[in-house]
């Protein structure tokens, strides 16, 4: 339970809902995809038709979710939500497809964990809006065929990748999402604190947002964190100095690194002499299992430039060394 994850950790809260922008112009940052969205929502809307499919990808906690609702809201549609490994069987697919009304957004998150049974029914059903499935079972089994009101499936993931290409060749609007700036990430967390009735502080701000990693899920928790020390602490008053103290007493530092990732990257400096060295290996030093490593600790300090994957391995960059004030011995063969 990382308070730096850019996961969602449990079902979404109110107060997270609160939080959450519910039209184009309220959405902060992601100007070309705002762009975007904004022009081909309004030209589906002026013909009168379904939008097209929308693959929205990224990594967690950048706003899919979100960017979802706000398209059915623009819309003026219904939006129904589920996600890859919730749809076990084609008739859990098939009762949210019958259940839709013309122009309604369906969003699946997490679409690369569809399961291949289910991926079959979505196909006929995003390219001719046909449903075509298999009722019962040996000789009395018969196959029927529903029509389907033109709808627009959205679709979140954050491996594109992962997608199988028939699925992928069906989106019309692709939608990379990237990480946001400080700039963008202190407007959010300025909006997040009017909303949560704090005194909006923008030096506070600025300092949350220089600790979220370039990700507004975990600026919005920092902030609510804050706003608990702050209240019990401080009366509800907001500095930067009251958010710096905060900030350490929850041990996350300037730059956003956690304990974990302190602990990774010291493990390859100190004991694989900067490396490179092998994830396994690197899992039992630190006591983590590889998966959670290379999913959740590993690209933030790839791409902020801490760490670099080769071959052979990870070896840690001299950023990393002067990040923990250490100076590289060089091994000499002299
Ligand atoms: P994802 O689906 O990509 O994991 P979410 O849409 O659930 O991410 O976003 C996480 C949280 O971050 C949301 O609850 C929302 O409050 C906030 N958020 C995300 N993007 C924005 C944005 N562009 N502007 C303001 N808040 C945002």
């Amino acid at each position: 339970d990382r308070i730096v994850s850019s996961e969602k950790v449990s079902k979404e809260d109110v107060v997270d809902k609160a939080l959450r922008p519910t039209r184009l112009k309220d959405y902060v940052g992601q100007d070309a995809i705002r762009e975007q969205l904004e022009i081909f929502i309004t030209a589906a809307k002026n013909r009168g038709e379904a939008l097209d499919h929308v693959l929205l990808f990224g990594p967690p906690g950048l706003g899919k979710t979100t960017l979802s609702n706000i398209i059915a809201n623009e819309l003026g549609v219904n939006l129904r939500q589920t996600s890859g490994p919730v749809l076990e069987k084609a008739g859990d697919l098939a009762a949210m497809l019958t259940s839709l009304e013309p122009h309604d957004v369906l969003f699946i998150d997490e679409i690369h964990r569809l399961s291949p049974v289910v991926e079959e029914i979505l196909y006929p059903a995003l390219e001719d809006f046909k449903l075509d499935i298999m009722i019962g079972e040996g000789p009395a089994a018969r196959s029927i065929k529903i029509d389907l009101p033109h709808f627009t499936l959205v679709g979140a993931t954050t491996r594109a990748g992962s997608l199988t290409k028939p699925l992928n060749d069906r989106f019309g609007i692709r939608s990379q999402l990237q990480y946001y700036s400080a700039r963008d990430l202190t407007s959010i967390v300025l909006r997040s604190m009017k909303l949560l009735n704090m005194p909006a502080n923008e030096e506070a701000a600025a300092e949350i947002a220089k600790r979220s990693r370039g990700t507004p899920r975990i600026a919005n928790r920092l902030l609510r964190r804050i706003r608990d020390y702050s209240e019990v602490r401080h009366n509800g008053q907001l500095s930067a100095e009251i958010a710096k103290a905060a900030l350490t007493m929850l041990e996350v530092d300037p730059i956003g690194l956690d304990s974990l990732d302190c602990q990774f990257l010291l493990s390859i400096i100190e004991k694989f002499q900067g490396g490179p060295v092998g994830i396994e290996n690197l899992a039992s030093s630190v006591g983590e299992d590889s998966e959670t490593l290379q999913d959740m600790v590993e690209p933030y300090l790839i791409k902020e430039g801490f760490v670099q994957r080769t071959p052979r391995g990870r070896i840690a960059t001299a950023k990393a060394y002067s990040h923990f004030n250490l100076t590289k011995n060089v091994r000499s063969y002299s």
